[in-house]
């Protein structure tokens, strides 16, 4: 059985939208890359020049889209968006690029599946706001440079690691956005049910928050979980119960886990003796992609002291064992 990964997008992010943060200010959380973004934007605004090219990395759900459509705002600069894996010829970038207005931001989603052939297409487009194209085929093929407008190019990236080092070089500022602070999420969790007119009691929002993996995308999306349930049993109030009852039925755990968290532990402690255990290995045994174990389900688990990375493969820490009520291997 394919279980679903907690932070993916879905028919929910359509809703979503109604909950993104708007400007900075209402961006919570992240106070360092709030505050630098803050001061490149101001700066940027008054000098007349468009941002510097921004580079923001981190696991899924924690804002990166959020940021740079602020970005946008902020900017008053007209967003595109696209995404690596769409991305496929060199076309399709120029023709991205070229009917660009000027000062937009241009936002590439998972920037590291954009192929290498088209990374280099961006780097002059990014320095020197030129676009060297190839006209005709053949004998008689040339190439011709199109000035392209001034822009600012967000990246996103899971996988800041597999960029190359050229492009990554290119990004005047880069950021890494890490799991949110509990407080944070609190704060989040109260907004988002303001925006959807629900009462949410402090220990309810607080029980929401503790079980969000750091995640907003998360938090907001266990709040309209919990607000079906109250809706049905609890008079419609999000209460520390209701909420530890409703989260319960879902099968996300005082921690924050879900069944493939679980899974994951369970198998590294009780399978493979607390590891090492490879990446592949592990895939094959809980049965869900390698890449998805290690940016949706992993970073969590480091965070928690769950998990641990060697040089050898992963390891379950004390901890992993206590949570699920195992005992580690002696010796
Ligand atoms: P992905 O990597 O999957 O593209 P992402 O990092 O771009 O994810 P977003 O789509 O920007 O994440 O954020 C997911 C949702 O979480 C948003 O719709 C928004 O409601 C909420 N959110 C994210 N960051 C914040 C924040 N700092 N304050 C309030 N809400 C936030």
């Amino acid at each position: 059985v394919r279980l679903p990964d907690p932070t993916a997008r879905s028919g929910e992010d359509v809703e979503d939208l109604s909950l993104r943060p708007r400007s900075l200010d209402d961006f919570a959380g992240q106070d360092h890359v709030r505050d630098q973004l803050r001061i490149a934007i101001d700066a940027a605004r008054g000098r007349g020049e468009p941002l510097d090219h921004v580079l923001l990395a981190g696991p899924p759900g924690l804002g990166k889209t959020s940021l740079a459509r602020i970005l946008a705002e902020e900017l008053e600069a007209p967003f595109v968006l696209t995404a690596g894996p769409s991305l496929e010829r060199k076309a399709d970038v120029a023709a991205l690029l070229t009917a660009l207005e000027p000062g937009s931001v241009f936002f590439v989603d998972e920037l590291h599946r954009l192929p290498r052939a088209l990374e280099e297409t961006l780097y002059p487009a990014m320095e020197d706001r030129q676009l060297p194209v190839t006209i005709g085929q053949g004998p008689g093929a040339r190439v011709v440079t199109l000035d392209l407008p001034a822009f600012t190019l967000v990246g996103a990236t899971t996988r800041a690691g597999l960029l190359s080092r050229p492009l990554r070089d290119r990004f005047g500022l880069q950021h890494r956005l890490e799991p949110y602070l509990l407080d944070d999420l609190v704060a989040i969790v109260h907004r988002s049910a303001r925006l959807l007119d629900l009462r949410v009691d402090e220990e309810g929002a607080a029980l929401i928050a503790l079980r969000a993996r750091g995640t907003p995308r998360v938090a907001n999306r266990l709040l309209r979980r919990v607000r079906d349930f109250v809706e049905v049993r609890a008079a419609g109030r999000v209460t520390a119960a209701a909420a530890t009852e409703a989260l319960d039925l879902l099968g996300v755990d005082s921690l924050g886990l879900d069944r493939l968290d679980r899974e994951i532990l369970r198998s590294i402690c009780a399978m493979f003796a607390g590891g090492p255990v490879g990446l592949a290995t592990l895939s094959a045994a809980v049965g869900e992609e390698a890449d998805t174990i290690e940016d949706v389900y992993e970073p969590y688990l480091l965070q928690r002291g769950l998990l641990q990375r060697t040089p050898r493969g992963r390891v379950a820490t004390p901890s992993a064992f206590e949570h699920l009520g195992l005992t580690p291997p002696t010796g």
